[in-house]
């Protein structure tokens, strides 16, 4: 019989992971299907690994790791897709934000033939203006790069192991998981399911967080912005060449000192120019630099006991 894995990244999210876990096992022995949750803390300073460890002491079907400090929910991910086992992988969030009730329609897809289920938004939850605001601004830009509809999309979806099997092979650190399935391609379905409102606890995410995300996205996976340095290059020199002859011809006819307004417009303006250039050339110099540098993703510092492994995530299965 096939294997379902749930993988479910947790950052203090101590007071979730009981309830988690029961309304997650109770839908899926409901639908008879062979399931495993994996449940990845994030370096929480609360109870979160604490309160898995209890889940897995009481449900052999749980099993979780600990990082040694808070790597972030793209790094929670893939050390959930590493130690899955199951032959289909359902990543979601943990607070039960996203409605457990879809498993189903998505292990029904997956048997069908689907290779991806993408899991999308047909609303955005409760959400407070800010925080819409900005993830509106997010997704907007994030769509525009990517070239594809990242509104609707969402962390909440279910890999064949195959598609696993190619995500985790993939060298890069900086990942987006969200838009990694897009990028890999196969066989994908879509589910529409309404974002429910946070269980216990609050969000995870402020407006800078939500901002370095939505930069470190971009950068991971497109190079327009430093193609738009280029542009901007072009339309600056464009510029100099126009107030160059006109420069010239004031010189001719002998009005030469009148310009000095615009001297100081123009240094500031390509002063400010290559300021910008050079801050998005030193962004992509510094997302190289980490890629170079060959780090893992995240540290495991604490298994639960039902899995022997490493701190680097390597396991024994
Ligand atoms: N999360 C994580 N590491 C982080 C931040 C969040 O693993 O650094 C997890 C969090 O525990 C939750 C999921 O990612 O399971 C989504 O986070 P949250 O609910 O705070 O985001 P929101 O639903 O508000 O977008
Ligand atoms: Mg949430």
């Amino acid at each position: 019989m096939a294997l379902l894995s749930i993988v479910l990244p947790a950052y203090n999210e101590e007071q979730n992971i009981a309830n988690t876990v029961r309304v997650l096992s109770g839908i899926l022995k409901e639908h008879q299907i062979d399931y495993e949750l994996v449940f990845i803390s994030d370096g929480s300073g609360d109870g979160t690994f604490r309160e898995i460890q209890q889940a897995a002491a009481g449900n052999p079907c749980v099993k979780g790791a600990e990082f040694s400090r808070n790597f972030g929910k793209e790094a929670g991910i893939f050390a959930g897709l590493e130690m899955a086992t199951g032959d289909a992988v359902i990543v979601m969030d943990c607070d039960l934000q996203h409605p457990p009730s879809v498993i189903p329609q998505m292990w029904q897809l997956w048997q069908e033939g689907a290779e991806v289920v993408e899991g999308i938004k047909s609303n955005r939850g409760r959400e407070s203006l800010a925080y819409k605001l900005s993830a509106g601004v997010f997704y907007k830009i994030m769509s525009a790069l990517i070239k594809m509809d990242m509104n609707a999309s969402s962390d909440y979806k279910l890999l064949d192991r195959k598609v696993v099997n190619v995500l985790l092979s993939l060298p890069e650190r900086n990942t987006f998981f969200r838009a990694l399935t897009f990028w890999a391609g196969f066989e994908t379905r879509m589910v529409e399911y309404e974002v429910q409102e946070r269980q216990f606890g609050e969000s995870k995410w402020s407006f800078f967080s939500l901002m370095r995300y939505a930069v470190a996205n971009a950068t991971s996976f497109s190079t327009l912005p430093l193609q738009l340095v280029t542009i901007m290059g072009m339309i600056s020199i464009l510029f100099s060449v126009i107030l160059a002859v006109q420069t010239l011809l004031n010189f001719i006819s002998g009005t030469a000192v009148e310009g000095f307004t615009t001297v100081i417009l123009l240094v500031l303006i390509i002063g400010g120019f290559i300021m910008l250039s050079l801050g998005v050339i030193g962004h992509y110099i510094a997302r190289i630099y980490e890629e170079v540098k060959g780090r893992p993703k995240y540290i495991i510092s604490k298994v639960t006991d039902n899995v022997t492994g490493n701190v680097v995530g390597e396991w024994k299965k």
